[in-house]
């Protein structure tokens, strides 16, 4: 990640703040420094990988890990499901796992 200074254009530079000791971005031309919010960019990251998932197209599918599971319609004899995690919740709670059925393209979830 590359920023640059909205006062004179340079390139920001990331160090601890000497007040608080939470990194920020700092200027080296000019007095210009920014602290950083760490909670704001893990929720981003989050959500670009959520979305990812959501909107991937179909092509994604052919390239995840398939399982042999039932497929959770009772209207379809689907055996091979695409298998894949996503992390939901925060980073210390264990992933969620998704099913996409290859015969009906039905999702599930567990956890
Ligand atoms: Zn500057
Ligand atoms: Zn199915």
């Amino acid at each position: 990640m590359l920023l640059f200074c909205p006062q004179c254009s340079n390139i920001l530079t990331v160090s601890p703040s000497p007040d608080t000791g939470r990194n920020r971005f700092e200027c080296r031309t000019c007095p210009y420094s920014h602290t950083i919010d760490k909670r704001w960019y893990q929720r981003r990251e989050f959500k670009e990988k959520e979305r990812e998932h959501i909107f991937g197209g179909k092509e994604q599918w052919d390239n995840a890990d398939k399982v042999n599971v039932q497929c959770n319609s009772s209207a379809c004899s689907g055996r091979e499901a695409a298998f894949y995690q996503v992390q939901i919740r925060s980073a210390d709670e264990p992933m969620t796992s998704f099913f996409h059925c290859m015969k009906c393209d039905c999702e599930w979830r567990e956890n």
